[in-house]
């Protein structure tokens, strides 16, 4: 039997060339760099082939899409060239004219039937390849990464593009699903498999802050600082590590942001929450430490469903800077009062601690300041009554902390909106948003494929 390599070379003397250097690499890594080159361009070939068939078949053309009196006529073979994944791909297909003469443009029935859009000049692989790098690296990045490993040169101008494009329709899309939502329309809620669907889901929110442009169209002048708001939503699932710790750790981890205020927020947390199995789920948490409208957000919209932890660390810091106001930070008795404070209330007994704040809200001669901080803490603690029950936490396995959610969320903006030296405008910042989202909730590749759906 004729060995592969071999026939190769008699199928195709071009390939000799490049078998051979794959015949001299004196090390593997050669080997395969070199195999990897003859891979793509016979791969290029099979996909040349293929579409010279296609191109060969008889096409069924369709009426003139001006006058539709008549159908089209062919007027030959036109050259079509695409920048693939395997590199530049180029063929021969029939395109129509009128035979009445209509003004037409060009219409070619293979590339429709090929899903190509008049004037593409790249195919849609390799702007998702460019995209996704796009996701998680600066466009320049982006574009050197895709060249050194398609070997097919794509500019960070046309990668920012193809962001614009995708990132146009998955805000688009957003905007569907969130008008559906409105109309009553409840999303249909992920698939998880028995284990997963067993765990809690966590939610949880906080703010980012993230550089933008003050001049739209100019990177120059001053930053202006914007809150990005974020939320996570994750199952909270059990992982042993190498020393045999039994640690948590999120998993189904979601995403949600907005550039805008709580209630912009609102409705699409709302979306992904119900996507998540908020109402199957056995138990639902709400983390959040005291920060600015989250706790509005959760009693409009989740204390029906859900348990709500106001973080421990943030409770307790707090309790430190009332203690401190009252019986002055310096002193031992401030330290001691603190620490018995901060037990009972991880231990279930918050009601001594208000009971402590208010006899010495009752005090005389205590100082206004003082008086203020701590009227401030008891308000706040007061509020939260609800939400530290941290014993009960503890036993159904829920943290204490937010930590989890925050660190998701920062993560989420960190690592690609703020960047030295990165400066955004609104519609930049929104068009790279919405596909890093897609990818981090597992819808990025629909991105794609709904290209040609009526969806989108
Ligand atoms: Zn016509």
């Amino acid at each position: 039997m004729l060995r592969l390599s071999e026939s190769i070379r008699q199928n195709d003397p071009s390939m000799h060339a490049m078998m051979e250097t794959v015949e001299n690499a004196p090390r593997l890594t050669e080997m395969v760099l070199a195999a990897w080159r003859l891979g793509l361009a016979l791969a290029a070939k099979v996909v040349t082939e293929e579409l010279g068939q296609r191109a060969a078949r008889p096409t069924a053309w369709p009426a003139c899409p001006h006058c539709g009196l008549v159908r089209l006529w062919s007027k030959g073979l036109v050259r079509r060239e695409m920048k693939t994944l395997l590199g530049k791909i180029v063929w021969w297909r029939r395109t129509g004219r009128c035979p009445r003469g209509c003004k037409i443009g060009q219409t070619a029935p293979l590339d429709e039937e090929l899903g190509l859009v008049p004037y593409q000049r790249t195919s849609f692989e390799l702007q998702q390849l460019a995209c996704l790098s796009a996701v998680f690296l600066p466009f320049e990045t982006a574009a050197h990464f895709v060249q050194r490993f398609t070997r097919v040169s794509v500019s960070a101008a046309a990668i920012w593009g193809w962001v614009q494009d995708f990132g146009q329709r998955a805000q688009a899309r957003l905007a569907r699903e969130l008008e559906q939502l409105e109309a009553g329309q409840l999303p249909a809620e992920e698939p998880l498999d028995e284990q997963t669907a067993a765990q809690a889901l966590l939610i949880g929110a906080d703010g980012v802050m993230v550089p933008f442009r003050r001049k739209a169209g100019s990177p120059k002048g001053k930053i202006r600082w914007r809150e990005v708001k974020v939320a996570v939503l994750a199952r909270l699932g059990q992982h042993t590590t190498r020393t045999g710790q039994t640690v948590s750790r999120l998993e189904q981890r979601r995403l949600v942001a907005v550039l805008g205020d709580i209630d912009a927020l609102s409705p699409r947390l709302w979306l992904e929450a119900l996507r998540q199995g908020l109402r199957s789920a056995k138990l639902v948490a709400w983390l959040s430490d005291g920060g600015r409208g989250f706790w509005r957000l959760y009693a409009e919209r989740f204390a029906a469903h859900a348990t709500g932890i106001l973080d421990f660390y943030h409770a307790a810091q707090n309790l430190w800077k009332g203690t401190a106001a009252w019986l002055d930070g310096r002193t031992k008795r401030a330290h001691t009062w603190f620490a018995g404070a901060r037990h009972q209330l991880r231990h279930g007994q918050a009601e001594e601690v208000l009971a402590d704040i208010a006899a010495a809200l009752d005090l005389d001669g205590l100082p206004t300041s003082a008086y203020e901080t701590l009227t401030k803490l008891y308000a706040y603690l007061d509020k939260h009554r609800a939400h530290f029950d941290y014993q009960k936490f503890k036993a159904l396995g829920l943290p204490l902390g937010s930590g989890l959610v925050e660190s998701a969320c920062k993560w989420l903006i960190q690592q690609r909106f703020k960047g030295v030296g990165m400066r955004w405008s609104e519609e930049g910042f929104n068009y790279l948003l919405h596909p890093r989202l897609d990818w981090v909730n597992g819808r990025f590749d629909d991105l794609f494929h709904l290209r040609s759906s009526p969806n989108f």
